[in-house]
């Protein structure tokens, strides 16, 4: 197996994790960046390049992309499988930058062709999907809807409606927020412009129809609207699976605890951005910053006001039929995994959460649905060959 050593080995290549190796790098150490995509940038600025890439080009810091880390050892290892086969990563302290996922709910045909993540459907428009004329609803909750959406519209998608199951009652103090922020206000007046008329609060999607592929989606108010596609995701849940390998605590809301360094409590693990609580590309960048050695002043307030105006209500635990499929990698329906009340016990007697996602998906929307605390990681974190798995 290929060996690779570095000063800082950083898991992740989004915006905390380019901060970190600008700063790190910056002061002669050396870096490298390892990320499941093709080039730096993230979720956020995926296919784009602004300062921030600038910067990274000119650091200096080694960037391994197409790499997938699927495990980690004690001493500072991390294992991935790149292009050319697996390497091992050795390094003097790690970095995970793992960033977040989205959380998707079942509810009846979330499985048919045409209903895409919010935050997926946007991966794909921004990796040249043509989208042009495609009616779309976009739902679920928080403010990637509004992003999803208005990248959907400048793509030429139809957006019919953008539905968020929180009450604007419980949006208030996000709302204050963002009228005190003038960055951040700029940017939601050019959205509300955008999306006047389309944005409704309190509203969600409880069925997808269509025979074979998506024609109307079922809203919680009693509307059907006919669209070709549903853009839906329920928050973020962050990756912290990297880290639990690596012996990280996480705090009781499932973040990685970290101090004010950025340092986890595992000795010479650091975390940063969204692993550590989900609050934008500011805040991700100052975690950066400081774990990468440089000093930075940060509020982190936010990730407070959006866990409390997008909490999730109740009744979405009501989303999944007796026929829904909870975990579609196994095809396990709802009506099988909830006599359970313990993931164990669902995993071992249904295959649930036991597929190419490894629970994932059905991981975190259990963990919402039943309140089961996640599945522990075990490696390899992803598929991998076997041949990648005998040569460690
Ligand atoms: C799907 C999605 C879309 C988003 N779109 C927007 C938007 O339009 N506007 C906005 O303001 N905010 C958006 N956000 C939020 C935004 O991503 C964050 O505010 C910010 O980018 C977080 O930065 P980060 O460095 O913490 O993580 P991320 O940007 O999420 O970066 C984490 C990186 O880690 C990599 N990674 C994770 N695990 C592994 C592994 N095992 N092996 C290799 N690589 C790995 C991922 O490929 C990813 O590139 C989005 C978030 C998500 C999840």
């Amino acid at each position: 197996m290929r060996e690779l050593r570095a000063d800082l080995a950083i898991a992740g290549g989004g915006p905390s994790a380019i901060a970190a190796a600008c700063a790190a790098a910056e002061r002669g150490e050396q870096v490298l960046v390892i990320d499941r995509q093709p080039a730096p940038g993230g979720q956020i600025w995926r296919g784009q390049t602004n300062e921030w890439h600038e910067r990274f080009r000119r650091c200096g810091a080694q960037w391994l992309g197409r790499a997938e880390i699927y495990d980690a050892a004690p001493g500072m290892t991390l294992m991935a499988q790149a292009p050319d086969g697996p390497a091992a990563i050795r390094a003097g302290r790690v970095l995970v930058a793992t960033g977040a996922r989205e959380l998707f709910l079942p509810f009846p045909g979330w499985t048919l062709p045409g209903v895409y993540g919010a935050g997926g459907l946007q991966a794909l428009v921004k990796s040249g999907l043509n989208v042009r004329g495609l009616r779309v609803v976009v739902a679920g909750s928080g403010p990637l809807l509004a992003a999803v959406a208005a990248q959907l519209i400048e793509s030429g998608a139809h957006v019919l409606r953008v539905c968020e199951q929180a009450e604007r009652t419980q949006m208030t103090p996000f709302f204050r927020y963002v009228a005190m922020h003038p960055e951040k206000w700029l940017q939601a007046a050019e959205l509300g412009l955008l999306l006047a008329g389309r944005y409704q609060t309190g509203v969600w999607p409880v069925a997808a129809r269509g025979a074979g592929k998506l024609e109307a989606v079922e809203l919680s108010s009693g509307e059907t609207i006919r669209a070709e596609a549903l853009a839906c995701g329920f928050g973020l849940v962050p990756n912290v699976e990297l880290a639990q390998l690596l012996g990280c605590d996480l705090a009781g809301d499932g973040f990685v605890k970290v101090d004010e360094k950025q340092r986890t409590t595992a000795p010479g693990v650091f975390a940063a951005g969204e692993v550590c609580g989900i609050g934008g590309v500011e805040i991700a960048i100052g975690e950066g910053l400081i774990a990468g050695g440089a000093s930075a002043s940060l509020d982190r307030s936010f990730r407070g006001v959006l866990a409390a105006a997008f909490r999730l209500r109740g009744e979405l635990r009501r989303l999944p039929q007796p026929s829904t499929y909870v975990c579609r990698c196994e095809d396990v329906t709802w009506s099988r995994i909830e006599p359970f009340d313990n993931w164990r016990e669902a995993k071992l007697q249904t295959r649930c959460g036991m597929g190419s996602c490894q629970g994932r998906v059905c991981g975190a929307s259990l963990g919402f649905l039943k309140g089961w605390p996640p599945p522990e990681p075990r490696s390899p974190l992803a598929p991998v060959p076997l041949e990648s798995l005998a040569s460690e």
